[in-house]
């Protein structure tokens, strides 16, 4: 694919655009990116000015942005480096689910279109990363995911389909808990918290916490 040459800045904020919109389903508001970037509202009004005049958003002033289809190409892209490295670091150096959201952040803005094929090929094209997050495919189709957090999901067998959050404590308590993708359990009760029987072991899991945790139904 042809990209015009962006700075790390601005590929972060076609992802974070991209993010927006999956989650939410409607164009991204100023103040719903600042706060995921970490900058003020100001800044984000100049950029996203600069992206509408590369042709990569529309943006009209105090009802949000959204990506054009060149700009949504260009974050699946990022978000396809991302997710690959995120399951290349996990799967062959070992690194802890915790800990590839921060290497994968700055090295998604620097590997080669070579290098993503071959880790991918390398891997054996895996559908999703380490948090059970859906990656890219290479003609950049993004697969839908059905995960529902434990605080909505029928009671009953389920397994473990995705993190719901990404912070190092949810990250590794949910590691020590064995509640990773893959990992079936059963769902046993649900007031103020959810109680889970996983492998054996019983858990009431805190509200917040089960929130977190992504689950497909197994009916
Ligand atoms: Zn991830």
């Amino acid at each position: 694919m042809d990209r015009p040459s962006l700075s790390e800045a601005q590929e972060d904020y076609l992802k974070a655009l991209l993010l927006l919109e999956l989650e939410e389903g409607r164009p991204a508001s100023t103040q719903a990116l600042a706060q995921r970037l970490g900058v003020r509202p100001p800044s984000v009004t100049e950029m996203l000015k600069k992206l509408a005049g590369l042709g990569l958003v529309q943006y009209t002033p105090y009802q949000g942005a959204s990506l054009t289809p060149l700009g949504r190409q260009i974050a699946l892209k990022i978000l396809r480096h991302h997710r690959l490295l995120e399951a290349y670091l996990h799967q062959a150096l070992g690194y802890g689910w915790e800990e590839v959201h921060q290497e994968a952040e700055r090295l998604e803005h620097v590997i080669s279109e070579d290098l993503e094929e071959r880790i991918a090929e390398y891997l054996g094209h895996p559908p999703f990363d380490p948090h059970g997050d859906p990656i890219p495919t290479k003609d950049l189709t993004l697969p839908s995911s059905k995960a529902l957090p434990l605080t909505e999901a029928p009671l009953g067998r389920a397994r473990v389909a995705r993190a719901l959050a990404q912070d190092r404590g949810t990250l590794n308590l949910l590691a020590r808990l064995g509640l990773v993708p893959g990992k079936p359990l059963r769902i046993l009760e649900r007031g103020e918290g959810v109680r889970v029987e996983v492998e054996g072991e019983v858990y009431l899991l805190p509200r917040a916490l089960a929130q977190a945790v992504g689950v497909e139904p197994l009916g």
